[in-house]
């Protein structure tokens, strides 16, 4: 399948040749073209799909269990998280960094 952003697209107000680039929204990178004369802007439509994606899961609160592994306690993912991020980073590591960011706050970085 062609990427419809492989053609040249010419911008609707001033018929000039519209320039790619990546565009990052809360952390977000999505592909969009730029017409460097006017500023309009078009954002690649399956990052757009993606972006509201990814709004339908930020903040979104999903409670978990803690369960005993061991020596240590494990909390569940919500699979819909890690696909997502996979989606997102075409190299996804399984180390994750954790933090104990306040007395009632943990936070994980997949980086
Ligand atoms: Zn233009």
């Amino acid at each position: 399948m062609t990427d419809i952003f492989d053609n040249k697209v010419l911008c609707k107000n001033c018929g000039k040749e519209m320039k790619k680039a990546k565009l990052v929204k809360r952390g977000f990178q999505m592909r969009a073209l730029i017409c460097e004369n006017c500023g309009n802007k078009i954002i690649h439509p399956q990052d757009e799909l993606e972006y509201k994606n990814f709004l339908g899961l930020k903040n979104k609160v999903f409670k978990v269990k803690l369960r005993l592994v061991g020596n240590s306690y494990a909390v569940s993912i919500p699979k819909e998280i890690v696909s997502f991020m996979r989606e997102q980073e075409k190299m996804f590591n399984d180390l994750v960094k954790l933090t104990f960011e306040d007395a009632k706050k943990l936070k994980l970085i997949f980086d």
